[in-house]
This record gives structure tokens, C-alpha cells and sequence, in this order.
């Protein structure tokens, strides 16, 4: 049985007698190894690490139970976050499990349909502002200064410390810290965390080096990359559609401490590596997901040579959260036919002889 991340991890967290050691049965992901992009990388050790599996799909859930537990434990009054969609869907999921208000700010028009249909569904009270997620994160930041609410967005350090989590399980899956770690980069708390927990369970003596950490941000909201904010971020992966990312120090550092880079890739770059991880690998991610894969694909183009190395590939949610860039794509028809058996089995034999397949 799953009992989250509090109960396995405990003595890595910052909880004490009076932390309730809550669960809605985050973590213990599956570290999948992969068989396209490892031949697209010419790479025989390539994994991806399956976040999406996580109770509400994505990794937030991680940090998000410690937030929680930490201001059950503070007897706070309610949650509130400004966010892209998945963080306010977790918060919603643990505050109505645990009995939190929730309060969430979303940017009209940039949260994606089935985020925002987990938000609702918990029954989260959700105010949508006319403009970004910047702007919403800097209202959520002056509302609790004068509201008892407990922000949960990646500014609460107990966020960043339950996402390390991951690092941990990569290790304990692994035997070793993996040579290169790769993930997308919106707010940059994730690759805060997993640097965090990479540096403590080496420190505890659970493995003996570091990765080299690869951080991809999109093209069209880049600010670490362009090395200044970015007023509009544009691009069709809209959990890292962020122009002013709140752990912007922590990630350059992690990057220069890791001898690592933080690149960005384009939507087109994006869009191609989540059609490979769908088509080729069976694994449906998130656009912004695919962007830690887009950028691998993109060095490796480069000339970057990943052979012998052993490659971990962070996919952050999952696909089925976000449904408008899959409909405005194209994909093979499905064929529509009557109740009889020759129609069907006429649509059977067009699409064996598309695809090759045989009856031996
Ligand atoms: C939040 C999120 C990201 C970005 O993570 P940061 O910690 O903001 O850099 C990437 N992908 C998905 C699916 C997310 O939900």
C-alpha cells in the first residue's frame, strides 16, 4: 500500500510529533525506462519518471501534502494559490480531503479545461482574474498579508521540501543518482526541489554523486534563458507559461552548482515530443511535460552525445488534463460505419492493411 510521502520519507522532512501525518497516496511513482527517445538519443539507459501517476496527476501533490499537513498542524483557517492550473487542482483535492477552504486565483483563458474541472469539482472556491499568473501569484502574496489564509503556492518552503521526494525515489529505484536529470521549468520549484533532495540523499550517504541538471523552459516564456521577465508569456504548454518565475535564483544556481543549462524549446519542439511520447512510448503527458523531452531531442540534434550516460526524464502531469491541444491537432480519422458485420469487417481489413498488420 501506498501511504505517501510523509510516512516514507519522514525523516528527510521537516515534521515533527505534531504534524499529522496525512496521505491522499502521493509518490511512489513509476520510473519507466524508455525505448524511443533512447534510440532518438542514441542513449541505452533513459527513463522517464511517471509524475502524472500522482493522486491528482500531477507532481504538486508532493509538496502539496506537506503544505497541508504543516497548516493543519499551524491551525490554519483555509489554503489559497495563484496558479497554472495543477497546483490549485491539488490544493483543492487536499483541502477538501482534509477539511481546508481552498481558495484558488487562475488566469482567464491559460488554465487548462481538465484543471480547472478538478479545482471545481473539489469544490475549491475559484476566482478567475483578468490576466496572467504572475498576476495572480503577486495578488495571492498581498491577499495574505491581510487575510489568515495559508499561501501554498512553491513561496511555502514546505512545497519545495515534500517535491524533493522525487529526487529520493530516483536514487532508492536507481542504486545511484542518474547522470543527467531533465525537466521542464515554469516557476522553477521543481528543479529547486529535486536538486535539494539529489544534495541530501547524497549527503546521507544513499548515493555518491550528483546529476547534471537540464532545465527546459518554452520558447515564448524563457525569462531565466533570456535573463530578463517576460511581460507576455506565450506558448501552448501552460504550466510553465510563466514570465517572472519566483524561484528564478534558486534555479540559476542549481544550474550553475550542477554544471548543468537551462534552454528553451519552441512550441513546435514541444508539440513534436509529446506526439513521440504518445505515439511511441504509450505515455500521454502534458505539453509542458513534453518539454523536458523536446529539449533532450533538441541538444541531441545539436551534436550533444548521450551514450553510456543514464538519463532520467521528469514527465510532470498527465495528458488527459489538458484536452484543447490534442483536439486542435491532427490525427488519423476514426472511421464511422453501420452495425453490420461486413461493414465493420471492412474497416477492420482497411486498417490492418494501413498498418501492416497480418493474420499469419
Ligand atoms: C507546475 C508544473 C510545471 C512547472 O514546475 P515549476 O516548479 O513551476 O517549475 C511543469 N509541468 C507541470 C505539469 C506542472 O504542473
Amino acid at each position: 500500500m501506498n501511504h505517501g510521502v510523509l510516512q516514507r520519507y519522514g525523516n528527510h522532512l521537516p515534521i515533527g510529533t505534531a504534524t499529522p501525518i496525512i496521505s491522499l497516496g502521493e509518490g511512489s511513482t513509476p520510473l519507466v525506462r524508455s525505448r524511443a527517445l533512447a534510440k532518438i538519443l542514441d542513449c541505452s539507459e533513459v527513463y522517464f519518471k511517471l509524475e502524472g501517476s500522482n493522486p491528482t496527476g500531477s507532481f504538486k501533490d508532493r509538496g502539496m501534502v506537506l503544505a497541508v499537513a504543516k497548516a493543519i498542524e499551524n491551525s490554519s483557517t483555509g489554503i489559497i494559490c495563484a496558479s497554472t492550473g495543477n497546483t490549485s487542482a491539488s490544493a483543492a483535492a487536499y483541502g477538501a480531503r482534509f477539511g481546508l477552504p481552498t481558495v484558488v486565483l487562475v488566469p482567464k483563458g491559460n488554465v487548462a479545461e481538465g484543471k480547472l474541472i478538478q479545482a471545481k469539482v473539489h469544490g475549491a472556491n475559484i476566482i478567475m482574474i483578468d490576466g496572467n499568473f504572475d498576476s495572480a501569484l503577486g495578488l495571492v502574496n498581498s491577499l495574505v498579508e491581510k487575510h489568515p489564509l495559508t499561501l501554498v503556492n512553491s513561496l511555502n518552503p514546505y512545497r519545495l521540501e515534500g517535491q524533493k521526494t522525487a529526487a529520493f525515489e530516483i536514487i532508492d529505484e536507481l542504486g545511484e543518482a542518474p547522470d543527467i536529470l531533465s525537466i521542464p521549468v515554469g516557476n522553477a520549484g521543481n528543479i529547486t526541489a529535486y536538486w535539494k533532495g539529489f544534495i541530501e540523499y547524497r549527503n546521507a550517504g544513499y548515493s555518491n554523486s550528483l546529476p547534471i541538471m537540464m532545465g527546459f523552459q518554452a520558447k515564448g516564456a524563457a525569462p531565466i534563458v533570456l535573463n530578463h521577465r517576460v511581460e507576455n508569456p506565450t506558448t501552448v504548454a501552460s504550466a510553465i507559461r510563466i514570465g517572472n518565475p519566483a524561484n528564478w535564483d534558486s534555479a540559476t544556481k542549481v544550474r550553475d552548482e550542477s554544471g548543468g543549462i537551462i534552454d528553451s524549446v519552441d512550441d513546435e519542439e514541444i508539440i513534436s515530443a509529446y506526439r513521440i511520447m504518445a505515439s511511441k512510448e504509450g505515455l500521454f503527458c502534458e505539453p509542458a511535460s513534453a518539454a523536458s523531452v523536446a529539449g533532450l531531442i533538441k541538444l541531441r540534434s545539436l551534436g550533444m552525445q548521450f551514450k553510456g550516460k543514464r538519463l532520467v526524464c521528469v514527465i510532470t502531469g498527465l495528458g488527459l488534463k489538458d484536452p484543447e491541444l490534442p483536439s486542435s491537432l491532427i490525427w488519423p480519422d476514426l472511421v464511422e460505419v453501420g452495425t453490420t458485420f461486413e461493414e465493420v469487417e471492412t474497416a477492420l481489413l482497411n486498417y490492418t492493411l494501413r498498418s501492416g498488420v497480418s493474420n499469419g
